[in-house]
């Protein structure tokens, strides 16, 4: 087996980390097994088969009209990949979070917009119901999203309340033994086609985040209503919703956890979103550097030709660097997370530095291909516009930088 010794000193701050494991991984020196496990291989290399053979040429033109693909659904539930992550006796595949990250890998390098589809279904609302659901729940709800039966959305964010959850101003009135809720939900993915959403509202003001409940509602329950967004920047194929509540009444067996654990439902899935998200940016940076390489071994005349520049070498040197340590943060936090230790700062730092270095290949990809445009052929544009999308959402970088100093120095700190 493969080992290789890596010296973690800049990467993991061993010495507070040591403080935290006991069991010794901190040690200044540590050996690390980077090898996959054969399953871990299985679920790599039947995610890269079915991203290049199956999505790769319907992504140019699902991007182009703005379409999802939907019959891709049911063939991503066929081939174990929809539920991924979800535990088997609910239909999932119960793959660990490196084959999870593998996966989202593979799609973001081929298509965002589904990248993005399976981790709302898979991640952010079926984990969701899988760690907060009553059994009646999980029996009633996980099973039908892993077959693609329904699909799911998380409506959490609101015009005026995106990075801070704790200001949503939608409202859940108890009324006998069911909860009206009342307010508007923006960007939702897969709000327009979900049959079942993760909705936040507030039962109690004045108390910010402890207010906040979270309620599955099926989609057609009298009072909610889904409209499309307007397209903005990037993934053009996915659906984005504008959710509006009014006077929708669900039952209070509909809350997910208890009535003050929203907040917490909101930020745990929120966490485990971002996984993905930081897997999904590993794999536009790879796929940036792929089609840079392309088009450098492609052009043959005029002499000299762009790859003898030394200036281009450079450029795709430091592409290469950037995406290995994006993936090496990445796997890592997969890594903690399968081994059930803490990774919240982790993951962060892996959305964070993995979303720039694919921003910043995304950059030099379009520059070095002259802004060519023509899709089929030169898919940089895209890549350039997804990733941009990818650093706002489900925690901007903005937000993970302050994620992680808060985990560092402390919230109040300065004060
Ligand atoms: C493609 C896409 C898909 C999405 N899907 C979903 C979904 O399925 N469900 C859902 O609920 N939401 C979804 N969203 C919404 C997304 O999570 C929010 O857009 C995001 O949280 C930012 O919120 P906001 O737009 O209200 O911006 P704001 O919170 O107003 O922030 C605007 C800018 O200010 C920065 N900022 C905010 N606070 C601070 C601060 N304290 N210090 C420094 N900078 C700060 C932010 O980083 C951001 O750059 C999606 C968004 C996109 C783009």
């Amino acid at each position: 087996m493969t080992r290789h010794i890596i010296n973690l000193l800049e990467l993991a701050r061993p010495r507070s980390f040591r403080l935290r494991y006991p069991h010794n991984i901190w040690r200044e020196e540590t050996v690390m097994d980077f090898e996959l496990t054969p399953d871990q291989q299985k679920v790599q290399s039947l995610a890269r088969r079915f991203a290049q053979q199956e999505l790769a040429p319907l992504a140019p033109l699902a991007n182009a009209h703005g379409e999802f693909p939907q019959h891709l659904i049911k063939r991503m539930s066929d081939l174990g990949l929809l539920a991924g992550p979800v535990e088997k006796r609910y239909g999932g595949s119960g793959m660990d979070a490196m084959s999870y990250v593998l996966l989202c890998e593979e799609l973001g390098r081929v298509a965002s917009s589904i990248r993005e589809f399976l981790t709302v279904q898979a991640s952010l609302v079926s984990l969701s119901i899988q760690e907060w659901g009553s059994k009646e729940q999980k029996r009633r709800y996980l099973p039908k999203l892993a077959s693609g039966e329904w699909i799911g959305c998380y409506a959490l964010t609101e015009p005026d309340a995106g990075s801070d959850v704790s200001n949503i101003t939608a409202t859940a009135t108890k009324d006998g033994a069911s909860y009206l809720l009342q307010g508007e939900k923006v960007w939702i993915t897969n709000g327009l086609n979900a049959r079942v959403a993760i909705v936040f509202a507030r039962r109690e003001r004045n108390v910010r985040h402890k207010g906040i409940c979270a309620f599955l509602v099926e989609t057609d329950t009298p009072g909610f209503h889904s409209a499309p967004m307007p397209q903005a920047l990037g993934y053009r194929a996915s659906e984005h919703a504008h959710i509006t509540l009014d006077a929708c009444r669900v039952s209070e067996k509909a809350l997910l956890g208890a009535p003050r654990d929203g907040f917490k439902v909101a930020i745990s899935a929120l966490e485990s979103g971002c996984l993905g998200m930081a897997a999904g940016a590993v794999g536009i940076g790879q796929a940036c550097l792929d089609a840079c390489i392309t088009f450098l071994r492609q052009q043959s005349l005029p002499e000299p030709r762009l790859a003898d520049s030394e200036m281009i070498q450079a450029t795709i040197a430091n592409m290469a660097a950037d995406i290995a340590a994006a993936r090496l943060l990445t796997y890592y936090a997969a890594w903690l997370k399968g081994q059930k230790e803490p990774a919240t700062r982790a993951t962060s730092i892996a959305k964070l530095f993995a979303s720039a270095a694919a921003m910043k290949a995304a950059s030099e990809a379009v520059l070095l291909h002259g802004n060519r445009g023509d899709p089929d052929r030169y898919p940089v544009e895209r890549y350039y516009q997804d990733i941009k999308a990818l650093q706002t959402y489900e925690g901007s970088n903005q937000i993970q930088s302050i994620a992680i100093a808060h985990d560092l120095i402390g919230a109040n700190a300065a004060k």
